[in-house]
């Protein structure tokens, strides 16, 4: 590119002419425009809804807790919860409840058909 004051050859990115330090109005333009373009993807990804909400995260929480829970009190609940939040949820914490919960629940049955052979 052509410097627009006095025409000699400057860089495409160069702001200013080396040889008369006339302003280049394109380079400052693509530099600004870069800039906007930086700006509205950093606000982008900083945006509120991007983060994680409480509320969203505690609705998320529902089925692998009914999986505890049900896991705990030992029914077949559980494991059904437990297996559904596994396929749905991603997050490790809800996966771990899911697990316990049927563990919990591979538990009581192991308990349940102890006590209905021996007991
Ligand atoms: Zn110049």
């Amino acid at each position: 590119m052509y410097c627009v004051k006095c025409g000699k050859e400057i860089g495409d990115n160069s702001e200013f002419c080396p040889y008369c330090g006339a302003e280049n109005p394109d380079a400052k333009k693509q530099k600004d425009q870069a800039a906007d373009y930086y700006k509205q993807m950093y606000e982008r990804e900083n945006r509120p809804e991007n983060y994680h909400h409480p509320q969203t995260k505690s609705e998320g929480m529902v089925i692998p807790l009914l999986a505890l829970i049900f896991g705990l009190l030992g029914g077949w609940l559980g494991l059904l919860f437990g297996i559904i939040g596994l396929a749905k949820y991603k997050e490790k914490s809800n996966k771990i409840m899911c697990i316990v919960g049927i563990a919990a629940w591979a538990i009581w049955l192991v308990i349940y058909t102890y006590m209905r052979n021996f007991g």
